[in-house]
């Protein structure tokens, strides 16, 4: 058994896929007989062209033309005569053909990402995922496509990437397993939208699975059993019927108003990746959506979605919810978000680095196209435009100018959009926590981003495994932290809610209750499981355990605390 992070909640039994898109490791070799080494390389890109086709074809039949014409593009790429010549100079000069691929790949790579032209940057990274395939190819290593993988496969990875995860079909994956991440990375956040049982951070899970091998995953402890026996296969299935059938049970809270336990009304909206996901907030009786993470759009994508593309997105999800309010975050690119064909630098210290609101107003061509998009699609229903990472009044500032900006330049092409649009603030780092009383007099609304107010208040790496022991909402300074945010908010009579995952978590309601919070934004799948927690508390309950948590000084006390108060 392989102890790891319960990163999405259910129970699941599958053979194993390993999935990498890491550059293979390959030892550099000289070749004296250059001509079978040509033979190798060309048997390699056969087979790379041969299958690459195929994917397309089938891409095309599934998923659309759009998709396949990339795939397409990957042939024409490699059977450039340039390229071609480039590479065959290399192995008639005595390098083996993995050496000679990586190189020239490299070269093409560092020449296209360096461009100002995008669709030109987009390039690197098609050449970077040809280099990774047919080094694979050279080397005899699997080559996995995600999105076709057969019925009841468990996926295993160093860590999953939101584009890795884009093209999972979840009928087909039993459960997820990951070395890396915690249960607020993005692979995590996916999974749960995705319904997929996850267990994350599970130390040397590389060298202990292989393709192929049965595997039994538990997503709410957090562990698994490898080359299960029959009796832990039937038991495993069982506890999975158990489950679902839990979830049938909820169904009960669909549709209901969310209200406490002594009545008092609080909003319970959606998170979403897609526009798509809003109809399920809809489905599951959420009541608008909390918060809508726009860099999916972007990364989904090969080059810089347009304003036209985004404008149909942000209406699409306004017009899934039914015009109920859509919270729509603006990019958040940056940290564990890579968006390859920006083409921006690695940095020492990317958490801390250029991302977020920092990247939108430097890059102020893009800010505008997006928040331009964001007013057109105001016109049609309640758009509110959320700013993720602030850490001073200076970025709210600006962004506000922004828009005052934009609405002037709408106002004279005759187009209309929301004169009122709210702009709100998410509150994620200790900066923005620390000053809460001065964004609260700017802001039109508050939402609280627990998964990054832990990471920064801790200074703890969301998806380190290795200190993972210290990133706990639960931890005194975090929860300090959320009750004052939640409290001048209140102060200043706007809404204050939370989009982080702690607005999920079932024993955290009393808290949330009793600080006051007026609005939990949770994944879809976790909306009706909110609704039931709310309903179980009164506020003066719910004070009774504020008061005494507030009290304590380990987050262990305050877990324990909880888990004997929480009312089932
Ligand atoms: C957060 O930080 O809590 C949040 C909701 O944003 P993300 O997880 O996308 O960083
Ligand atoms: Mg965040």
């Amino acid at each position: 058994m392989l102890q790891g992070i319960g990163g999405s909640a259910g129970y699941g039994v599958g053979k194993v896929v390993m999935i990498s898109n890491e550059v293979p490791v390959y030892e550099k070799k000289q070749v004296m007989d250059t001509e079978s080494e040509m033979a190798r390389f060309q048997k390699a890109l056969d087979a790379f062209v041969e299958n690459t086709t195929a994917m397309a074809e089938k891409m095309k039949r599934e998923v659309g033309e759009q998709n396949a014409q990339i795939l397409e593009g990957h042939v024409m790429m490699i059977s450039d005569p340039f390229m071609q010549e480039e590479i065959h100079k290399r192995i008639e000069a005595g390098e083996c053909a993995e050496c000679a691929v990586d190189e020239v790949c490299t070269m093409f790579v560092d020449m296209f990402s360096q461009t100002e032209d995008e669709l030109t940057r987009q390039r690197a990274t098609d050449i970077g995922d040809i280099r990774v395939r047919i080094l694979k190819l050279l080397l005899g290593l699997e080559d996995v496509n995600i999105s076709d993988v057969p019925y009841g496969t468990i996926l295993v990875a160093k860590d999953l990437t939101p584009s890795m995860t884009a093209g999972i079909v979840k009928e087909n994956v039993a459960g997820i397993l990951t070395q890396m991440g915690g249960k607020t990375s993005h692979s995590a956040i996916l999974a749960r939208a995705l319904e997929i049982p996850a267990v994350l951070s599970v130390e040397n899970l590389l060298q202990s699975v292989r393709s192929g091998m049965m595997v039994a995953i538990d997503g709410c402890e957090g562990y698994c059993v490898l080359e299960p026996d029959q009796e832990t296969t039937i038991e495993y299935e069982k506890k999975r019927e158990e489950y679902l059938a839990s979830r049938e049970e909820l169904k009960v809270y669909a549709h209901k108003e969310t209200v406490t336990g002594d009545g008092k009304r609080v909003e319970l909206f959606g998170n979403i990746g897609k526009p798509q996901e809003a109809a399920k907030v809809l489905e599951f009786g959420g009541e608008g959506i909390g918060l809508f993470r726009t860099e999916f759009l972007f990364m989904d994508n090969t080059k810089l979605p347009t304003e036209e593309e985004q404008f149909l997105a942000y209406k699409e999800a306004a017009s899934q919810i039914k015009g109920k309010p859509v919270i729509i975050r603006t990019l958040d690119v940056g940290g564990d978000k890579d968006i390859p064909y920006l083409g921006l630098e690695k940095e020492e210290n990317p958490f801390l680095g250029y991302r977020a609101v920092r990247f939108c107003l430097k890059e102020e061509n893009i800010y505008r196209i997006q928040l331009r998009a964001l007013l057109r699609a105001s016109a049609f229903s309640d758009i509110r435009i959320m700013v993720p990472l602030v850490t001073c009044t200076e970025e709210l500032h600006r962004v506000k100018e922004l828009v005052e900006e934009l609405k002037g330049e709408l106002e004279q092409e005759g187009i209309s959009y929301k004169k009122d649009i709210q702009v709100g603030v998410m509150i994620e780092t200790p900066a923005a926590s620390e000053i809460a009383d001065l964004l609260a007099k700017e802001a039109d609304f508050f939402s609280i981003g627990t998964n990054d107010l832990t990471q920064y208040t801790m200074a703890v790496d969301r998806g380190n495994a290795k200190v993972a022991y210290l990133y706990s909402p639960y931890q005194p300074s975090v929860l300090r932290s959320i009750k004052r945010i939640i409290e001048e908010g209140n102060k200043a009579g706007i809404t204050v809610g939370m989009c982080g995952e702690a607005a999920a978590d079932p024993l955290l309601i009393p808290l949330l209750i009793s600080f006051g919070l007026g609005e939990f934004s949770v994944s879809p799948t976790s909306v009706l499981q909110t609704r039931a927690a709310i309903s179980k508390w009164t506020k003066e309950q719910a004070d009774k355990v504020a008061d005494k948590v507030m009290s304590m000084t380990t987050a262990k006390e305050v877990e324990m605390y909880l888990k004997e108060q929480s009312i089932s």
